[in-house]
């Protein structure tokens, strides 16, 4: 019965915002958007739970996929942050604005970035690297997600203001650009810092809402103490160098975390 538990808590949880949004927005694609993430999700939680080796990399391509394809490239929804401020500046809270609130602004307060680990589509080519967990230390370059956090804001306001035309078209070539410049550049770094996830730690702008709001995640992954014999393999594993071991909601890049459960699988003492 506990395999089925936490699957079907978290298929209520996502049926919930479907109906809910299906309901208040009189839009029956809602119904369907988050009950597929929302069966994609508890069918990777149930395979994590049967101890499937690749369960998270089902998630990641199932729902990856479907935002990148379906919503993005067939439905011409700009999902990535240009089309959030897109929507924003435009007032309606539609595709992109419920999005970024329920993945990636509100939804980390009880997931964290669940998001990263489960559902992005650039981190869904780039797990595919030779370099799982980083051979090289990190580096002090995370500044520059602010840099490209503002870019993105600035190229959105510009089209406002020039009060450009056809903007719906721009979206959409920026969707198809930006993806193609995210990947390009994501695995360029992968291999020049022998990291899959430098992109993650030091580019990726989402970063910028996805960092302060995991902080207070309801769902971490703690240490006992008692039966912790600080091995360091739980650190080993971790693609995003965070130090586990220590409970706080300090500890060393915790708010990297996305939840891949690496650690917990290799911790030989089950103290994850
Ligand atoms: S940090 Fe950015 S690129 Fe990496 S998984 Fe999260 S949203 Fe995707
Ligand atoms: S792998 Fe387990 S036992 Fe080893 S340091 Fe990490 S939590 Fe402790
Ligand atoms: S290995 Fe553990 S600490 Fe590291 S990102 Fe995955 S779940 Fe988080």
């Amino acid at each position: 019965m506990r395999k089925f538990t936490l699957p079907v808590i978290f298929l209520a949880i996502f049926e919930a915002v479907a109906v809910t949004l299906w309901l208040t927005k009189d839009n029956i694609f809602y119904l369907f958007n988050f009950s597929y993430i929302g069966v994609s999700v508890s069918l990777g939680i149930f395979l994590y739970l049967k101890n499937y080796k690749h369960a998270r990399r089902i998630v990641q391509l199932l729902v990856g996929l479907y935002m990148l394809v379906y919503l993005g490239i067939i439905c011409n929804e700009n999902m990535q942050l240009e089309g959030f401020w897109y929507y924003l500046f435009t007032g309606v809270f539609e595709a992109a604005t419920i999005h970024y609130a329920v993945a990636k602004i509100f939804g980390p307060l009880i997931f964290g970035r669940g998001w990263c680990g489960y559902a992005c589509w650039t981190a869904m080519v780039l797990d595919f690297l030779p370099y799982k967990t980083p051979k090289k230390s990190r580096k002090k370059l995370g500044f520059i997600r602010y840099i490209t956090f503002a870019a993105s804001l600035v190229f959105v306001a510009a089209l406002f203001l020039a009060k450009v035309g056809n903007i719906e078209r721009i979206m959409f070539w920026a969707f198809i650009v930006g993806n193609v410049l995210y990947y390009a550049v994501g695995i360029a770094l992968a291999f020049i810092f022998k990291d899959n996830r430098a992109f993650c730690k030091y580019i990726c702008p989402i970063t910028v809402f996805l960092k302060p709001m995991s902080y207070f995640s309801l769902f971490r992954i703690k240490c006992d103490r008692q039966k912790c014999i600080d091995c360091g393999k739980c650190k080993r594993v971790c693609p995003m160098d965070v130090d586990v071991t220590d409970n706080s909601r300090k500890r060393k890049n915790g708010t990297e975390c996305i939840l891949c459960m690496e650690c917990v699988k290799n911790c030989p003492k089950n103290a994850l």
